[in-house]
């Protein structure tokens, strides 16, 4: 067994990763009261362990610890439909909220909180068999996730310094928040998460946003519209490590084959088919169409163009009853038709999987992991909007009165800029360029 301890954080994390829990549950037959009620015991429970504690009579149970600073959003959680597939003492909150500020987040609420957390996740850690890591779901925009989610990366990483770390990470956009200090929380988070997390899937609510108005043609998206897409995402991307004989089917494994350097480990994602209700009937859902939506910047859940970057490493996971010749021969057609789109310098850059149970209610789909230099897109658009507020030190007077101190701010910029340049280098790195001695490496 190979467990992953789950935590979200904030009202984003809790809202995401409460909607993945209905996603996979549904996926392993395991009804809101935790009994299993699937049609096949073998594929959809025997790894359901990796997600799942088993519980007194059979019960599953996720492995899943929920934290915020409010408890207006757990609560909601607990009094749903699925409230009780969840341990109750999972469930940890505070009262005063951290108002939007990551120093709330990091240094004061949140540290304040941060023991009886820990004391949860390392309940569970100690429960599991052969534990191979954590995942955590959260905002980068916000106070709670943000801030006190980072802390809680770095107290983890402390304590089990060799099991992986994952975050599911949403980046900030005006077009679906209206809170200006954003920039600021993102930076703050982002900073620490290129030197405490091993692998960082990107959830870009601007593309989001983009996806439901333009592709799903819903005009006023809500967050449960765009969470839709991300217990979507996640569930895809999470397949090879919940169901029996998967290719990348451990979360180190997916790191190893993705990550060249190891501070270039934030990730595009993206689903397809992507369709309005109106036009499912008219479209198929072939290797080939999917083959082509997973690498339309369209069907990307970060608003970067992958077009005007390069990839580094790509993972493609296809589900669902489709043959495995025509997916190795769609994938090869589309690297071989796209190869300037590819480093040159690592052969071989994409691996693919193919799961044969198909996502709830659809016949087959794809899941899409780049680790492409694009995502610097990202990056720039946060970093524009930080600096901006930064030169006049706009709204720094909240983040000082919880005792930060200015430096932070300005290391946390340049480490956003260092990550961006980095990028930039090993787009135009070419496999004819010389290597020469003073490249930074590693002694081995
Ligand atoms: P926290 O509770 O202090 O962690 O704050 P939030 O999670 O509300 O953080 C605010 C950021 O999260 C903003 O960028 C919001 O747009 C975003 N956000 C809040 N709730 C959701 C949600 O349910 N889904 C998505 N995709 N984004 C959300």
């Amino acid at each position: 067994m190979r467990e992953i301890v789950h935590i979200q954080a904030g009202q984003c994390g809790n809202q995401i990763g409460s909607m993945f829990w209905e996603t996979i549950s549904a996926e392993h037959g395991i009804d809101p009261s935790g009994k299993f009620v699937g049609s096949d015991r073998v594929q959809q429970l025997e790894r359901a362990n990796v997600y799942y504690n088993e519980a007194e009579g059979g019960r599953y149970v996720p492995r899943a610890v929920m934290m915020d600073l409010e408890p207006g959003v757990v609560e909601t959680i607990r009094s749903s439909k699925f409230g009780q597939l969840y341990r109750p003492d999972n469930f940890v909150h505070g009262q005063s909220g951290a108002g939007n500020n990551w120093a709330k987040g990091h240094y004061t609420e949140g540290a304040e909180l941060i023991d009886q957390v820990l004391d949860v996740v390392r309940r569970e850690a100690e429960n599991c068999d052969c534990l191979q890591g954590f995942q955590i779901s959260h905002s980068l925009g916000g106070g709670t996730g943000s801030g006190m989610g980072t802390l809680l990366v770095s107290k983890i990483r402390e304590e089990f310094p060799d099991r992986m770390m994952c975050t599911y990470s949403v980046m900030p956009s005006p077009k679906v928040s209206d809170t200006v200090v954003e920039p600021y929380n993102a930076t703050l988070a982002i900073h620490q998460l290129v030197e405490n997390a091993d692998a960082v899937f990107a959830i870009d609510n601007e593309a989001l946003y983009d996806i439901c108005n333009k592709t799903l043609k819903l005009a006023n998206p809500s967050y449960s519209d765009l969470n839709k897409l991300v217990a979507g995402v996640m569930s895809g991307i999470t397949c090879s490590l919940r169901f029996p004989g998967q290719l990348n089917a451990d979360l180190r494994k997916l790191a190893v084959n993705l990550i060249p350097f190891p501070r270039l480990h934030f990730f595009m994602i993206g689903y397809a088919p992507l369709t309005s209700v109106g036009s499912q009937e008219y479209r198929a859902s072939n290797v080939h169409e999917l083959t082509q939506q997973m690498f339309d910047s369209g069907n990307m859940m970060a608003a970067c163009d992958p077009r005007h970057g390069r990839y580094l490493t790509a993972a493609a996971y296809f589900r669902g009853k489709v043959s495995t010749k025509e997916v190795e021969d769609q994938m090869l057609n589309m690297q071989n038709k796209n190869s300037s789109y590819f480093v040159d310098w690592i052969p071989n850059n994409i691996k693919t999987s193919v799961c044969d149970i198909a996502p709830e209610g659809q016949k087959c789909s794809a899941a899409f992991i780049g680790n492409s230099t694009a995502i610097q897109e990202i990056f720039k658009r946060v970093g524009d909007q930080f600096t901006l507020m930064f030169r006049r030190k706009a709204f720094l007077h909240w983040y000082a009165g919880e005792g930060m101190d200015e430096m932070e701010f300005s290391e946390a910029e340049s480490n956003m800029n260092d990550l961006v340049s980095e990028y930039q280098q090993y787009q135009e790195a070419s496999a004819r360029d010389d290597v020469g001695d003073d490249e930074e490496g590693y002694d081995m």
